[in-house]
């Protein structure tokens, strides 16, 4: 584990890199980490998974959800402003399907309101925003090795930083905060054991060395499914910036025509899986934020938060709704070879016009 760790915090270009059980709990060790006070806000996105959201309200904290460009179901320094009030403490951003967020104009939002970023590139292993890697671009970076993600140890995550305070707090969080190697060792503040075990560290160890090469064929493999189907009418490829390199965990379609359940069911017979809406609704749809199901019935640290900054009307997200409504997910794979690539390309232009006939 410890030589896993020495090793992604090397691949990625960082000082410090934590093994933990999962992506949820690297996020739980950034939260921790920043200490939020109770019914301080994390700015995040609704458009994620749930794993980056709880751990918020595990904390005490409120996730404020910024609303997406629907483009590229990312946040915006746009859409990230309007959430900011005197109580934010961090911004997540979620590079979403290995797609980079437009992260130069939201560092330099958060430095000027001097708040820390922390990257959920648990999608985006791989990416590079400009000369970095996504992960090693703000605060704190958070990946998942969950068994769908691009590696995997079965389960699995890395929180990572070059900040030793930041790097020693996230240490101890997933370590019920015992302080190892300290001379008058003691349990420092309340945490949880989050670890990766030996055998998950022996496993991922094992991934690493093949990380490029699987990033670099999906988004070969990519690249060519966009130029095969980028005259196809009602669908567009997935929109990345020119500074930035798309690591394709998934391939996100969009649908310009409304119909991304009817051309998902049109693609079904042709033996090509998709999941039309990716995550189907917004995360403050979900009953945990819509019914606050929190700590018994306290609806605690909702009951501490802003009006505003639990303002869940739909016209608030107009871009959430839309990203959603025209997403079309098809997974991605390292093992795509170019036939494969065709045959998606064929299926997606026929089932375009099934589906418009429709
Ligand atoms: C997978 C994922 C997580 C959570 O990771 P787990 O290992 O499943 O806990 C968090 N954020 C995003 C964006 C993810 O895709």
């Amino acid at each position: 584990m410890k030589t896993f760790e020495r090793e992604f915090a090397s691949w990625l270009g960082v000082k410090h890199a934590i093994a933990c059980s999962s992506g949820s709990a690297a996020i739980h060790a950034a939260i921790s980490a920043i200490d939020p006070e109770p019914g301080d806000e994390i700015v995040t996105t609704a458009i994620t998974d749930m794993g980056a959201l709880t751990p918020i309200l595990y904390q005490g904290a409120i996730p404020v959800f910024a609303d997406v460009d629907p483009r590229t179901c990312n946040v915006t320094a746009d859409t990230i402003r309007p959430c900011l009030s005197e109580r934010t403490r961090a911004i997540i951003i979620t590079h979403l399907f290995g797609n980079p967020c437009d992260t130069g104009p939201i560092l330099a939002l958060a430095a000027e309101r001097g708040l820390p970023v922390i990257e959920d590139a648990a999608q985006a292993l791989g990416a590079r925003w400009r000369n970095r890697r996504a992960g090693a671009i703000g605060r704190i970076g958070c990946f998942s090795l969950q068994q769908g993600k691009h590696i995997t140890a079965g389960e699995g995550g890395v929180v990572v930083t070059d900040d030793d305070q930041l790097a020693r707090r996230m240490f101890l969080f997933v370590n019920k905060a015992w302080g190892y190697g300290d001379k008058t060792p003691d349990h420092y503040f309340l945490a949880l054991n989050c670890r990766m075990s030996e055998l998950q560290g022996a496993v991922a160890v094992a991934q690493l060395p093949k990380l490029d090469d699987i990033v670099r064929r999906r988004i070969e493999m990519a690249v060519s499914l966009t130029e095969q189907i980028r005259d196809v009418p009602g669908v567009l490829p997935p929109l990345c910036a020119a500074d930035a390199v798309h690591s394709y965990w998934r391939y996100c379609l969009r649908v310009t025509d409304g119909n991304a359940v009817g051309l998902a069911k049109a693609l079904e017979p042709m033996g090509i899986a998709s999941a039309p809406r990716y995550i189907r609704k917004p995360a403050f749809q979900c009953e945990v934020f819509a019914a606050r199901r929190t700590f018994g019935k306290s609806q605690f640290p909702f009951t501490l938060a802003r009006p505003e900054a639990v303002d869940y009307s739909p016209a608030r997200f107009p871009g959430t709704f839309a990203a959603l409504d025209a997403a079309l997910v098809l997974p991605w794979n390292e093992r795509y070879t170019a036939e494969h690539v065709c045959y998606i390309a064929q299926a997606i232009r026929e089932a375009a016009r099934c589906a418009q006939g429709n």
